[in-house]
């Protein structure tokens, strides 16, 4: 077996076995196989695809990489959630709090961004000292402390998807079906969560553009992971405009932080709840589909600072200078904050999430080559929704940059990534959920 022969292989379409994807694998993470045979076989995934066998060949293949994870001997049921990429998509650092407020403990290992979507861990970056990269050891040490702790791959977990997911980033190769749920799941199986809620999102700003195409990469999804005997809840999300109204890593943090303290925008409150909702019916703390008996409680949980103070704690946990959350002024901050004003009257009919994501890209909140550093302080604001009406003259979005000529291409960019008409229906939050416990077995 040779790299060269197992890239022709892909590249000429044909199906590899477990020995060629566990060979590839184990060469890639090990360093005997170099980053451009590594690309050039993700180019070949990317293009040929890969059966569901092959898919999960793959996540276990990645999963095993490193050491795998089995917290439920030491702490019971835990769960877990990942969303497929969004942009302003900072659901996970409200809905873990919010489960752990519950009494259910999370154990999150999360990812950098990719392309125009942004990462959680370069997220949480923005704080002073906050650190993502624990040892097998710690990660355990803290969801037993804490009950949650949020961390990156490293070299004792999932370390094959570290390495993976830096060169995805850079090659054209992350919007791929195989390569995105190996990537979610192999994490997710490692990190050794009993449950796991799926956020696949579905839209411009997301690497599934149709609901066709999202339900088809969740339903692989839910697939491995009841083959590796996890339970599992996939929820279709819309993406066609950012989450909230913050993107750009520590704008982002900022509104996490006052979502956090009860007064986040309405769109993010809901969607959170309901990711949370279905994480806690996993754990059994809710006996409808609807969610309708855990909802209230996990309002309350938001409203009376319970989730709020678990994040703090977190933070502290994770070396991150709490000072900072206390006071998010003191969180980084652009030099150049511009507001655009709409140049039209009317109901908003696009916000055009992948535009807005490619402008906070643009400004410096994402990586253009492997090891970029990032500018944690640029990124967008964007005033409304889908739906709302604004005057000529009403504040649009406002740009947050390191110099004047990125904030005015960034300012063409957004207005363009905006639409309005007499009328606009809002858009829905979810279009679907697939549940593992409906399948026949
Ligand atoms: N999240 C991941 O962890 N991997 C992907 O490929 C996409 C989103």
């Amino acid at each position: 077996m040779n790299p060269v022969s197992i890239i022709i292989k892909k590249r000429d379409g044909e199906q590899l076995s477990r020995e060629e994807i566990r060979y590839f694998i184990d060469g890639y993470t090990k360093g005997d196989i170099p980053d451009y045979q590594a690309a050039a076989w993700l180019m070949a995934i990317y293009l040929r695809g890969m059966s569901q066998v092959e898919t999960t060949e793959l996540t276990m293949a990645m999963a095993e990489s490193g050491e795998m994870l089995n917290l439920s001997s030491t702490l019971g049921f835990t769960v877990d959630k990942h969303s497929s990429g969004g942009v302003g998509d900072k659901t996970s650092l409200i809905v873990l709090p919010l489960v752990v407020a519950c009494g259910v403990p999370v154990a999150k290992m999360s990812g950098r961004g990719l392309e125009f979507s942004g990462g959680t861990l370069d997220k949480m970056e923005s704080i002073r000292g906050f650190n993502v990269e624990l040892s097998r050891e710690s990660f355990v040490e803290h969801v037993r402390k804490y009950g949650i702790v949020l961390a990156g791959q490293t070299a004792d977990l999932a370390p094959a998807d570290g390495k993976l997911y830096a060169l995805r980033d850079v090659t054209g190769t992350v919007q791929s079906k195989p390569l995105i749920a190996s990537s979610i799941m192999s994490k997710k199986i490692a990190a050794g969560a009993d449950a796991i809620v799926l956020d696949v999102k579905v839209g411009s700003g997301a690497f599934m553009p149709t609901i066709e195409e999202a339900r088809e990469l969740a339903q692989i999804m839910v697939d491995i992971g009841v083959g590796a005997g996890r339970k599992v809840t996939a929820l279709l999300s819309d993406m066609n405009q950012p989450l909230g109204h913050a993107v750009g890593n520590a704008l982002e943090i900022r509104e996490v932080i006052e979502t956090l303290r009860g007064s986040g925008p309405p769109d993010l409150v809901d969607h959170c709840l309901v990711v949370a909702g279905h994480m806690l019916r996993l754990a059994g703390r809710s006996q409808t589909k609807d969610l309708s008996d855990i909802l209230p409680l996990l309002r309350d949980k938001l409203v009376s600072g319970e989730a709020w103070a678990i994040f703090r704690t977190m933070v502290e946990a994770q070396g991150g200078d709490v000072s900072q959350v206390d006071n998010p002024d003191r969180l980084p901050t652009a030099p150049v904050i511009r507001t655009v004003a709409s140049p039209e009257e009317g109901a908003i009919t696009r916000i055009d999430a992948r535009q807005v994501g490619l402008t906070a890209l643009e400004l410096g909140a994402g990586r253009r080559k492997k090891g970029d550093p990032i500018d944690h302080a640029v990124g967008v604001v964007v005033h409304h929704k889908v739906g709302d009406r604004v005057k000529r003259g009403d504040p649009l979005v406002t740009i947050h940059a390191r110099r004047e000529d990125q904030a005015r291409e960034a300012e063409e960019r957004l207005l363009s990534a905006h639409s309005w008409a007499e009328h606009a229906e809002p858009l829905p939050l979810f279009y679907d959920t697939i549940f593992s416990d409906d399948r026949v077995p």
